[in-house]
């Protein structure tokens, strides 16, 4: 059994970037551009109004307002997309509209609602004139040339993905089309005499291919062309023809077959015509996958290698390998640089147990409250059962030399439908110290937050007052405008910044962590035993054998003297280890996830 994370490598070792391709704008969203874009224009190219109004010069306004207009001569109009062609002198104005270009000679446009123009034409005034009401600033109501892009720059950057915005950028450019890393084709094959295709009706013995459909949709979202050839029965000769015609593809994906049955032959044939890479990996489900080479006819040898991913039939399986080597598979031949699933730090509701010691990707539902992620387990966990994937929109990740979590514990989550462009999205990790009145709760706190902070982290801490909070003291400023009844004073100065709000009832570590900036790196908290947040007591011999929270409760004990419980236990001398402790488990590194 091999690892996911050698697993990967291997398959990631065998793909590569595809070429590139030039095709219109409209059809590349999502791709990575292949090469530099430079600007040929200034955009805008001219400069132009942006507002409909008068454009005039600014000095010919001076002292203007309402009760007192400065009357300007109209000498003409210029309207969007045509080009003026009488300038503006002293005393002159040109009717303008948005993004008709300016003038020469004016430098300002002034907006209609700031001119008499209404009221002058239901009065039945002069047209040739104008009154304008208010003083313009030089420059105002005005873009310049080139201001969004300016010419010769580079605006674009080879390996940049995409979005709508660049194909905007690239269509303001002038520029029709783009050449971009092209999309691989995936080739997909369901095997088994069980299946049938959704078109047909239901016999005795068999079942829909799902897996098909799973699979195309997959390829289809993470950008990749999806070639269906259908259904491969659980014979030597049906597969071979089956792949075969997937041999044009840029990655064949099959599912089915790979597993210790007496039919199951995907990894004979691909051992026959191809390279068996490997096909057990220490994840759960998952653990039959097959990864190799299938080597294409050319000129009557099997010669050109297409990379073959033989996934698990169970649906659940398919999926969760699907995304786990599949997915940054395709991502790395379109030329994308972030591969990582986009994870997050979660509370996970529900008791998970891992035992055989592989790697096991739990079925979640990941919801926010109070600033915290939760992650509850969508039911029963079968890698039959579809379902658990539909509830679900993450992966809870236990690792393999983890035998479970409880309730409470901190996990880490792929969230399934968040794009790789999103990056990690950071949540701030909190633990609690907890322990009994002069455990030493405070001096740890302190050793913690130095300890931390030598160690280059941004750290808060929290500390429970129960008493009462002494920074807003009577007679300050910030005192006097909580006593006038304001419901939070905030005291800002160039080195700090204090915030203070009245509540009716304490807040909960969830609501604080929603008031608290997601700059911090870790939020350490004294106190809050009530909380769900992970916990680290503090144990002193001298107060008594006994502990205040049940070790299910707990992370890791602090102690002076060795305990007879199977949690970790961190000695009270140790500092360097119990932040080792707590960054290992709770504070999620950049290069993770
Ligand atoms: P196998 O890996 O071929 O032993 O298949 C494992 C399980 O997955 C069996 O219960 C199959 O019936 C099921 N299975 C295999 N392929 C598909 C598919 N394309 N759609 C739905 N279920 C499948
Ligand atoms: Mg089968």
């Amino acid at each position: 059994m091999i690892s996911v994370e050698e697993a990967l490598e291997r398959v990631l070792d065998y793909v590569e970037i595809l070429e590139p391709e030039r095709k219109s704008i409209l059809d590349c969203l999502g791709q990575v551009l292949a090469e530099d874009v430079c600007s040929t224009v200034n955009i805008p190219p001219l400069e132009n109004s942006a507002m409909d109004g008068y454009a005039l010069r600014a000095e010919d306004t001076r002292g203007a307002s309402e009760s007192s207009p400065r009357y300007l001569m109209v000498v003409g109009e210029v309207a969007a997309g045509s080009v003026p062609t009488k300038k503006v002198g002293s005393g002159t104005a040109i009717r303008i509209m948005t993004g008709a270009p300016l003038p020469e000679g004016a430098d300002s446009v002034v907006r209609f609602e700031d001119t008499d123009e209404v009221s002058r034409k239901s009065s039945g005034g002069d047209p040739s004139q104008i009154g304008i009401l208010c003083q313009a600033k030089k420059g105002v109501n005005v873009r310049c040339r080139g201001e969004d892009i300016a010419r010769g720059g580079l605006i674009l950057k080879a390996g940049k993905v995409l979005r709508p915005q660049e194909i905007g950028v690239l269509a303001s450019l002038g520029c029709s089309n783009a050449l971009v890393i092209r999309r691989p084709v995936v080739a997909i094959l369901a095997t088994g005499d069980e299946l049938i295709g959704v078109d047909q009706p239901l016999t005795p013995g068999k079942i829909y291919d799902s897996n098909t459909y799973t699979i195309a949709a997959e390829v289809s979202r993470y950008g990749g062309i999806p070639k269906i050839l259908g259904i491969g029965r659980d014979s030597v000769q049906s597969l071979t023809e089956k792949i075969d015609e997937g041999l044009d593809a840029d990655m064949l994906i099959s599912s089915g077959g790979v597993s210790k049955g007496d039919y199951d032959m995907v990894k004979d044939v691909l051992a026959e015509h191809g390279e068996v890479g490997f096909w057990t990996v220490a994840m759960k489900p998952g653990k039959p996958l097959a990864f190799g080479v299938m080597k294409k006819m050319e000129g009557g040898r099997r010669e050109k290698k297409v990379p073959h991913l033989g996934l698990p039939g169970n649906p659940v399986s398919a999926m969760i390998t699907f995304e786990q080597f599949a997915r940054p598979a395709i991502l790395k031949m379109m030329g994308k640089k972030n591969l990582a699933k986009p994870a997050i730090r979660a509370i996970i509701e529900d008791d998970v147990v891992n035992t055989d010691g592989r790697r096991l990707f739990a079925r979640v539902s990941v919801t926010r409250r109070g600033g915290q992620y939760y992650a509850s387990v969508t039911g029963p966990q079968g890698s039959g059962i579809l379902t658990s994937m539909a509830k679900a929109n993450g992966l809870a990740v236990i690792p393999e030399n983890n035998k479970g979590v409880k309730a409470g514990d901190m996990v880490v989550v792929q969230m399934l439908d968040w794009g790789e462009e999103q990056g990690e999205m950071r949540t701030v990790p909190v633990v609690s110290i907890v322990g009994k009145s002069q455990s030493g709760k405070t001096v740890l706190m302190e050793q913690l937050v130095a300890e931390f902070k030598r160690r280059g982290y941004k750290v808060a801490a929290l500390k429970h007052g129960r008493g009462g909070i002494e920074i807003d003291q009577p007679g300050k400023d910030s005192w006097r405008f909580a006593q006038a009844g304001s419901d939070a004073v905030l005291v800002s100065s160039p080195g700090k910044l204090a915030y203070i709000k009245n509540l009716d009832h304490e807040l909960n570590i969830e609501e604080i962590m929603s008031i608290i900036d997601a700059e911090f790196d870790i939020v350490l908290v004294e106190g809050f035993g009530k909380s769900k947040t992970p916990k680290i007591e503090v144990h002193r011999k001298a107060l008594g054998d006994d502990l205040l929270f049940s070790p299910r409760e707990l992370a890791a004990i602090v102690t002076d003297e060795l305990l007879g419980t199977n949690i970790t236990q961190l000695s009270w001398d140790d500092i360097v280890g119990v932040a080792d402790f707590i960054e290992k488990n709770f504070v999620l590194k950049k290069e993770e996830g």
